[in-house]
């Protein structure tokens, strides 16, 4: 495949770390001989393109003579991102993701290279740890760095005041795709922008998708669609194992799973990191003494999940389980049913929304159920309500605070002793902006088009206050995202899924259980089909004990598999 060198001058792309070595290391001669076991090595000629953008097929190249340029390619115009010489090898994030290529790659200087397939390139970063070291930090701080420049080919237009916008923003960060957002209330270019791709504000949020496709108000589907997040799994193939649910729980299953060999394909409604990735900062997570974001804790867990060789479909929720065949189907939105030896749901829960009749016009526009950065740059110095008195509530209060004016937590009891850790409540007792109200709830919510006014009452005299504050973080608690399992699964009175001796004899004849043993720890009453995290009865409702079932489940997994 050959294309002339463009006209267009090529301008460096300037790197923001500190140490570029880390983002291109230069591998030795030891290291390239162990890559080329794994792959082929071949000529290359100047103006050869070896990987163009939107390219399904991702190779992984080390160049061993010559010279190969990265470009970033908008219309007519490239801009070269790095020129990568001997020794040095091409690649980001969606190499181990295996999403479409968002670069080309042209050769710039005759020579050879060493090229791998993506199957090739997992073989080698999980069997040389090494390598595996340097690479997968590699391309995560390339991916960091195309984010930072915002290279991927993907504009968001819309209104930082828009619930659609904060959700597809939210997407895509957590997916950790690039994206260039353009603001309507700030940014003078977005009209002319918007008059450009024939779409009217009435269509916003619009996303640009590559060079040609806009998306109108696009579903979460929509986007990964148009991105190619799912492409490359294949949904018809009968795996080991299905883990339904990427939260902190279906990771360390999909972690353990594919580590130790089985075949495994994780299913996703929303983003991988679950309630866990809408954490600012998680303190009691075993070897964090500082804390970690959700973000990044799950993050971390996505990337070692598929560096390992599991499938994760994002945006691709069960619909429903079908347990009364031969064998376990599990049913996709919009999608053929998945087929599965063993499953392990691991759904978690999902926010309690209060009853307020009007909630949901300001979801994503003053509403929040997560505080993350994301959340914290909206409100930067403003005064905000936090509802709830639980550890994430606590949390979001301690982290709010230092950015906000004020941050008011409204709890129904008396306090909150009863219901959040010690470590939380004296960080609230100390922290001077925070200001606690008890036996409060909120009764209404004012604004037209997003909120600008809450109007809370004390049930002790029954007074209620109206305030000016346009920003209010939910952290009422969850209920179990169980319903899909319903005349499959035996669930208990609060739609927890049932497990192992928390099973009743009428559970296990409701299910015609087969075997002459009892059912698992972690086994549901379907054999071969585990409940881990906050999905399940009995769970404690922490990250380290959703990463904790997730991981036992396997080691039962593999019983059930054992002929
Ligand atoms: C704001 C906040 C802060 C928290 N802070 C802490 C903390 O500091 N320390 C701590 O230990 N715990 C904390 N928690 C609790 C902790 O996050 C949860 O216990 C943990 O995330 C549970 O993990 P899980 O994998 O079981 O479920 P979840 O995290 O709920 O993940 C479930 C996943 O399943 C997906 N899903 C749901 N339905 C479907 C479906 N039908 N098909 C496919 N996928 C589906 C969801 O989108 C989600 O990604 C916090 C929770 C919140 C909300």
């Amino acid at each position: 495949m050959d294309t002339p060198d463009p006209a267009t001058t090529l301008t460096p792309f300037p790197i923001t770390v500190s140490r570029p070595e880390r983002v291109f290391p230069k591998l030795t001669p030891a290291q390239l001989a162990r890559v080329e076991a794994h792959g082929r090595r071949r000529s290359t000629t100047r103006g050869e393109v070896l990987l163009d953008v939107g390219d399904r097929i991702v190779p992984f190249f080390v160049v061993v003579s010559g010279e190969v340029h990265v470009l970033q390619v908008s219309g007519s115009t490239e801009t070269l991102i790095v020129s990568h010489g001997p020794g040095s090898a091409s690649g980001e994030a969606n190499l181990i993701s295996g999403r479409p290529s968002m670069a080309r790659l042209r050769v710039s200087e005759d020579g050879e290279v060493l090229e791998l397939t993506r199957d090739q390139l997992l073989a080698l970063v999980q069997t040389d740890a090494e390598l595996s070291e340097i690479l997968m930090r590699a391309f995560i701080l390339r991916r960091l760095e195309l984010i930072a420049h915002d290279v991927g080919g993907v504009v968001v237009i819309g209104s930082t005041y828009s619930a659609g916008t904060l959700r597809i923003r939210e997407f895509l960060t957590r997916n950790g795709h690039p994206f260039h957002f353009i603001d309507l209330d700030r940014d003078a270019d977005a009209q002319e922008l918007l008059d450009r791709f024939h779409v009217s504000v009435a269509d916003v949020p619009v996303l640009i998708c590559g060079v040609e496709t806009v998306l109108r108000n696009p579903t979460n589907a929509q986007i990964a669609d148009c991105l190619g997040f799912n492409e490359n799994v294949d949904q018809t193939r009968v795996n080991d194992l299905v883990v339904v649910g990427a939260g902190p729980a279906g990771l360390a299953a999909a972690v353990y799973g594919a580590s130790e060999g089985l075949s495994v394909l994780v299913l996703e409604s929303n983003v991988p990191g679950g309630q866990a990735g809408s954490s600012s900062r998680i303190e009691n997570y075993l070897g964090f003494p500082t804390g970690i974001s959700g973000l990044d804790l799950t993050g971390r867990a996505y990337a070692q999940a598929l560096k390992f060789g599991a499938h994760v479909m994002v945006a691709k929720g069960a619909t429903r389980l079908a347990c009364d065949g031969q064998r376990y189907t599990v049913e996709i939105d919009g999608g053929p049913k998945v087929p599965a030896r063993t499953i392990i749901i691991a759904t978690g829960a999902e926010y309690r929304k209060p009853a307020l009749e009007n909630l949901s016009m300001f979801e994503g526009a003053g509403v929040y159920y997560g505080a993350t950065s994301m959340e914290a740059q909206l409100c930067r110095g403003d005064e905000v309500v936090v509802v709830g008195g639980g550890n994430s509530a606590g949390q979001a209060a301690v982290f709010l605070a230092q950015t906000t004016r004020r941050v008011h937590v409204l709890v129904r009891r008396d306090g909150l002793g009863a219901t959040m850790s010690r470590y939380l409540i004296r960080r609230i007792e100390e922290t001077p902006a925070i200001v606690l109200h008890p036996y409060t709830q909120v009764v209404g919510l004012e604004g037209s088009g997003r909120l600008e006014r809450i109007r809370w009452r004390d049930d002790r005299t029954g007074d209620v206050e109206t305030h000016d504050i346009g920003h209010v973080f939910m952290m009422t608690g969850a209920v179990p995202n169980s319903r899909w399992l319903s005349g499959c699964i035996a669930l208990d009175d609060k739609g927890f899924v049932k497990t192992g001796p928390d099973l009743s004899a009428d559970d296990l004849a409701a299910a015609k259980w087969p075997h002459t043993r009892s059912p698992y720890l972690l086994e549901t009453n379907r054999p071969g089909i585990f409940a881990v995290g906050d999905v399940r009865g009995g769970n404690v409702k922490r990250v380290a004990s959703a990463v904790g079932e997730g991981s036992i489940a396997v080691a039962l997994v593999h019983q059930v598999l054992r002929p």
